[in-house]
């Protein structure tokens, strides 16, 4: 059945592939987005598909009326250093873009998956990291304008569901990557692919031994789709995410063995309350979804370099 889909933050690395998923299925999808992270370039890609509107408008203002059956809120940016060049706005996106996606699902009955975080669990002391984790936040340090909104966005999702029946989904996604990241970002896969394909060196903060789960997009988007269809009742938040773990530095090796060529590799310092390690344990999603990532990182990997080739 074709359905109308709203995406917030449509034009970001997601956004765009999510919106390239639906559209390719038939869906009218209107996406939203003020490129505060997004790439004008991923919207003249989905700009080609008649069945696509695009809306520019930051979800800090009360959303335009937008009829919908189901809507992907996803707008705020994701990668540290873009979260925390301006924390008082990533804590107001996540706030009031929240509300303002949840006033509009509510008007319409629309059903509303929310873009949560692994950063909800913030430097785990349980590993691997289960849904019942309450986490381990630093509520004042620098990451938390994004972790903690997060937070709040979720307690927003289910007080809207407790006390006005609005329905709601709850994604926990861990670390992704794959084509229409944007090679600025400053996040570690698209850093060290476009350090290795510039001929730098790879920066490895610390000693490059925290890890991280590292999920292939298309695995992420079919969880993402999988969890916004599953039955109503299902209000739990869901980790979708891929449970091979790697340190950064094994990461960095894979690039090298992809590429074949030895990379230098320069040691900056570990940014303040940087998770040691991630994990997500996905007994949930395999159980409630029937879901499990298929792609391993080698083939993820070799999959996304050469998008960042024909980008730098
Ligand atoms: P991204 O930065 O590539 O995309 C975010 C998009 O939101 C951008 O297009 C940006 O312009 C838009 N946006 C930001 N503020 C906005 C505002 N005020 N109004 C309208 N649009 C705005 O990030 P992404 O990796 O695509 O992440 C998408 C969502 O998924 C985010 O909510 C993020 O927190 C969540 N998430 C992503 C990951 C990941 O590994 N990619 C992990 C955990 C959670
Ligand atoms: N990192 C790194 N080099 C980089 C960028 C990041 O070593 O050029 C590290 C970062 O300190 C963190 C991990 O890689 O430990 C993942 O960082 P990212 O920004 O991708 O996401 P995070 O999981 O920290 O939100």
């Amino acid at each position: 059945m074709t359905e109308k889909i709203l995406i917030t933050g449509v034009a970001g690395f997601l956004g765009t592939n999510l919106a390239l998923r639906l559209l390719r299925e038939g869906h009218h999808v209107t996406g939203i987005d003020n490129f505060y992270t997004g790439r004008r370039d991923n919207l003249s890609v989905l700009e080609k598909q008649s069945n696509f509107k695009f809306i520019a408008h930051d979800v800090q203002q009360e959303f335009p009326d937008i009829a919908c059956d189901r809507l992907y809120h996803l707008a705020c940016p994701a990668s540290p250093p873009q979260y925390q060049r301006d924390p008082i706005a990533t804590t107001m996106i996540n706030v009031l873009g929240m509300k303002h996606a949840l006033d509009l699902a509510t008007k319409y009955n629309s059903t509303l998956l929310q873009a949560s975080t692994s950063e909800v669990y913030g430097d785990p002391e349980q590993h691997p990291q289960t849904e019942e984790y309450r986490g381990a936040v630093n509520p004042i340090g620098i990451r938390a304008c994004y972790d903690e909104g997060k937070r709040v966005a979720e307690t927003l999702c289910m007080d809207y569901h407790r006390q006005k029946g609005t329905k709601i989904k709850l994604m926990r996604i861990f670390n992704t990557y794959g084509p229409y990241m944007d090679p600025k970002d400053g996040r570690v896969v698209s850093n060290l692919i476009c350090q290795a394909l510039r001929g730098e060196a790879f920066t490895l903060y610390g000693d490059g031994q925290q890890t991280r789960s590292f999920c292939y997009v298309d695995d992420l988007i079919d969880g993402m789709i999988r969890l916004m269809h599953s039955p109503s009742d299902l209000v739990t938040p869901v980790n979708i995410g891929n449970p091979d773990e790697f340190t950064v530095a094994q990461l960095a090796d894979q690039i090298e063995l992809i590429l074949q060529s030895k990379i230098e590799r320069v040691y900056e310092p570990l940014p303040a309350v940087d998770p040691k390690q991630r994990k997500p344990d996905i007994s949930k999603a395999k159980a409630l979804l029937n879901w499990t990532p298929q792609i391993k990182l080698e083939q993820g990997l070799r999959m996304t370099i050469p998008w960042f080739k024909d980008q730098i």
